[in-house]
């Protein structure tokens, strides 16, 4: 699998050919702002290489999986979510059409704010 999808949108994203509203970034992970929010706080967190999904993670990824988990409370709590746990935040990670992936590589929502929501 190649680290970089000439096709892919978040793959443009992170390399900044497409812009976007950079929320974090290191060497393995980067967060931008999703376009159609569902929630007052409502961003993407994706790894830098690109896979497609969850469906392709091998036991070799645990390590980044994990860095992403454990990132995201962080960053919620900076893009603004309420502390937990009145607060808190929702995780959604979409694998396959019929799970309701619609760009394939792989990223997880962070959604939170005050009720109601746009969706969900
Ligand atoms: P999913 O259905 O899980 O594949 O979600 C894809 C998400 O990407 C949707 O919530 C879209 O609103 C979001 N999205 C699509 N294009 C962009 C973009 N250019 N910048 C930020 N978010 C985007
Ligand atoms: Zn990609």
């Amino acid at each position: 699998m190649s680290d970089h999808d000439p096709n892919c949108l978040f793959c443009k994203i992170i390399s900044g050919q497409i812009p976007s509203r950079k929320v974090y970034e290191d060497d393995e992970l980067f967060a931008f702002h999703d376009i159609h929010p569902w929630a007052p706080v409502h961003f993407l967190l994706v790894p830098k290489r690109h896979i497609p999904s969850m469906a392709q993670l091998t036991p070799q990824d645990v390590g980044l999986m994990g860095r992403m988990m454990v990132l995201a409370p962080q960053l919620a709590a900076e893009a603004g979510c309420n502390p937990y746990p009145d607060g808190g935040f929702r995780m959604v990670c979409n694998t396959g059409t019929e799970g309701g992936q619609e760009v394939h590589h792989l990223h997880v929502h962070v959604m939170g704010g005050a009720r109601p929501w746009q969706r969900g």
